[in-house]
Parts: structure tokens; sequence; C-alpha cells
């Protein structure tokens, strides 16, 4: 990037004051926070504090409210001219959780090098998308936004107004768009949006909204966060420093990020006859599906993660007994890890069957736009075809009975169906139980339901974990009901 001269300043204003009402709104807002040349000089800014991030996608109900992370020790650093950033946080668990209670992230961006740190110190290099998200994310401050903006290599456009203030478009000299809104009263950076692609969302708006700001160095500065991802609340934050040009650190990529980006773990998808006609389609990854065979069709339960996930286990399914049709599938709840893949099944003409409460949300899953990856069923579009489950539903044919039942009383799971298999007492289920699990908070949920049903569990065909003997699941549950990690 070029190094500030008095020179280019002047060029600069000269070029900005004459000029279009877009870039009238950039320098109104770069005037009310201190000035254009003030903000052009700044090299380097850094902001610390605590707030609350939302757990996407992992609601009770798709309507309730996101459980929520508590964040402690954030701190943002950029350097604008080497066009770096690095965040690091603490997420301690506020919600009932079966994995690690607190969790540290450590994830920068070194020009068009995004990384992540693990725990152990491992550096790893993180994909295009992430590297384009984390490009965008950093300018989600005014200080970066406005220094983007009143580049010469950037392009102001499409300016609108309403009753809060004004936006215009910024295409940065990378090519990133985002749209600046302006407060109409103060002129200060109301808040910055970006297009982000969401596997389960697809196209979506990241829009980080200022407020509560106050001077530091001469310089106007939010001290308040929030930024939301489409409809849904990501992170509420409030800084408690911003620091501006001190040294922060080295925010150059780690040496181990700098190859190339690693390939994608490749998606394995194995089949095991778990009992006739049944069978547990594991390999890669946590997250199983299960497949049933009836009289002439084929059921699948679950389509979870992802588009390459769920594809590999429809291909798999459809190996298996190629002589019947795979016509539905049973999306055990609507969590995003558990409905990924509800695209790709509708893309492929399977029939979905799921708790009725989840019915609206799928409809609206289904009918979301995905421009910017373009999935399977964007490509290909289908209607939904969807059975909804009130409490129960048994299906049967003379070769293959499955019950399904709603799940009750489950603290983190409202829309919740499990699959029983009386010829063979085969409980298969999602997220009542996980053989891998730290603890298990919820887990006299599962034989509370048993018994609300009387049924008789044997074995446990998980979507997640190993296969284990109902006893064992007890013993497991037992011993790690509230045990700490
Ligand atoms: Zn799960």
């Amino acid at each position: 990037m070029k190094k500030f001269t008095l020179a280019s300043a002047i060029i600069l204003l000269a070029a900005c004051s004459g000029t279009s009402p877009e870039m009238q709104v950039v320098r109104g807002a770069a005037e009310a926070m201190g000035g254009a040349a003030r903000i052009q000089s700044i090299k380097s800014l850094s902001v610390e504090g605590e707030g609350l991030a939302s757990n996407l996608g992992q609601n009770r109900m798709p309507d309730d409210e996101l459980p929520t992370w508590k964040v402690t020790g954030f701190k943002r650093s950029m350097d604008f001219e080497n066009g770096r950033m690095r965040v690091r946080q603490t997420r301690t668990v506020q919600f009932l959780f079966a994995g690690a209670s607190e969790q540290r992230l450590d994830q920068g961006i070194d020009g068009d090098v995004a990384y992540n740190i693990a725990e152990s110190g491992m550096a790893s290099r993180a994909g295009d998308a992430v590297t384009k998200d984390r490009r965008l994310e950093m300018l989600h401050h005014p200080v970066a936004v406005l220094r983007a903006a009143m580049d010469p290599k950037a392009k102001i456009e499409n300016l609108r107004k309403d009753e809060n203030g004004e936006r215009v478009d910024v295409t940065t000299a990378n090519g990133d768009l985002v749209t600046l809104a302006v407060d109409s009263g103060t002129r200060l950076p109301l808040r910055v949006t970006s297009m982000t692609y969401n596997a389960n969302l697809g196209d979506a708006a990241i829009e980080t909204t200022f407020s509560d700001y106050e001077t530091v160095n001469g310089l106007k500065v939010p001290t308040h966060f929030v930024t939301k991802i489409d409809k849904y609340p990501q992170f509420d934050f409030r800084a408690n420093r911003t620091v501006i040009d001190s040294n922060s650190g080295d925010l150059a990529a780690p040496a181990d990020a700098k190859g190339s980006i690693p390939l994608p773990a490749a998606v394995t998808v194995t089949a095991e006859e778990v009992g006739k006609g049944i069978w547990w389609l594991a390999g890669s990854g946590n997250h199983r599906s299960i497949l049933f065979e009836f009289d002439d069709h084929l059921v699948l339960f679950e389509a979870p993660l992802n588009e390459l996930r769920t594809k590999a286990v429809i291909d798999t399914a459809r190996t298996l007994c190629p002589e019947k049709p795979l016509t539905h599938v049973i999306v055990s709840h609507h969590h995003f890890d558990h409905s990924g893949g509800l695209r790709v099944a509708v893309a492929e003409g399977l029939t979905v069957i799921t708790q009725r409460a989840n019915v609206e949300f799928f409809k609206e899953l289904v009918a979301r736009k995905h421009s910017i990856v373009q999935d399977a069923l964007a490509r290909t579009p289908k209607p939904l075809k969807i059975e909804a489950v009130d409490e129960e539903m048994t299906l049967k044919d003379r070769a293959m009975e499955v019950r399904l039942y709603h799940l009750r009383d489950n603290p983190r799971e409202g829309t919740n169906l499990f699959a029983y298999v009386p010829r063979d007492r085969m409980l298969v289920q999602a997220d009542l139980y996980d053989s891998t699990w730290l603890r298990h908070p919820w887990g006299d949920n599962l034989p509370f339901n048993l018994t609300l049903h009387k049924l008789q569990v044997e074995k446990d065909v998980p979507v997640h974990g190993a296969i284990q003997t109902y006893q064992d699941v007890l013993k497991t549950i037992a011993s790690k009901k509230t045990s700490a990690n």
C-alpha cells in the first residue's frame, strides 16, 4: 500500500471536495470522526473488550433466541498499511453444552493469507471463502471502512437516503463491496454491511452497527459494535480500550500458515449393516446417517452437515440397494449441522420427514437465495415435499417398521425426532447421546423419553459417536453427567 504523504492528502482533498454526493457522505463521516487526513494517517488500530457471541443454528426451536458464548479477552488488531488483522478471544458457554466449555480462538489475515492458530499453537491456512470473509470483516470498523473508501482506487456509488441517514456502496481497491451507512444527525458512521455465503442461509448480509462513540487521541471511535448475520444476532461487543498507532505486535501470518491452501479433507462414507436392511453410513467426520430398506423403497435418517457430506451419503445409499428408489429423508432436527444437507436432499428429489415445528423453517431454508455459491438446489430447483410429524409416526410395510417420536422435555432440543426399530430394539438418534461427549448434562432425558413410550432399547445407532449397547450408554451417562472437561 502507498505510503501516506502530505502531497497525497492534498490530491485526495482536491479530488474529494468537488466530487460526487457519495464522496461527500464519506468525507462528511471522516470530518465528524476527526478529519480525513487524520483517518488516512492511521496505520494501525486495536480494540479490546468483552461481549456475547451467538451460537448460530443451535437454538431449541427455530424461532427461539440463540444460545450464547460469553466472550472475554477479545482483541482485534488491525494493520491497515499491510492489510493485516488478528482477532483473539476466549469464549465460555452460557448454555448446556457437552463439549469444551471454554474455547480460545486466534484467527487472522495477512494480505491474501487467512489463518487460524489452534490452542496447541499450530497454525493452519484457511481457504478462499474465509479469506474473503476476513477481508470484509476488517472493514467493519469506521476507521477501516473510511480509509478504504478514501483510497483513490475505491469506487463510491449508489447514494440512498432514509430517515436514519445516508448509505453508499464502497468497492475497495481490492474489489470488496460493503455498504456504509452514516447518521444524518451526527454524520458518524452508523453501520457497515457486507455479504457472505452460509451453507444453510445462502446469501447472507453481515451488518455491524456502531454506537457509543468516544474520543481517543482526538478521534471519535465507537465502543459498542452489534453484528448480525441475516436476521440473527452474531456478536454484541463493547470495547473498553481502543489503541491507535501503537505497536500492536506482529500481525504477519505465521510461517507455517503461508503455504498453499490445504485441500479440504476428503469426504468418505462407509456402510455397515447393523441389522437386516439397516445400514450405518459413517466414514469421515462425526455426522452419520442411517439407511432403512423398506419393501419397495429406501428411507434415510439424517441429511447432515453440508451438501458435500449429504450428497456422498445419498450416492452411497443408492449403491447399496440399486433396485429400490431412495424416496424419503428424516431430518432429525433443525440445528444447522443436522439440516445442512436439506437443500441437496430436496434437489435429489427426496421427501423430507421432520417434526412439525421445523416445517416453516425448512420451507424458508429451501426458498433462500444461493447466488454467491450456487448449490445443488440453486442449480436444479425442486419444490420441497415435506411430511410433518406431530408426536409420533410409524413407517411400516412388510419388510421394515420404523417408529418416529418427537423428543419431549429436552432442554436444548425442541424439534427433535428420534427413531426406534422394534424388531431390533434399536434406537436411532441425533444429539440425545454421543459417546464422545465430555459430559452429558441432558443425559436423563434419553431414558425419560424411552420410558414415556415404553421402548425396550438394546442398541444405540447414533448420528454422532460410536454404536453402543444401551447398557453402555447408560453407564457412560451416569459416569459423566456433570464432570468438567
Ligand atoms: Zn448434533
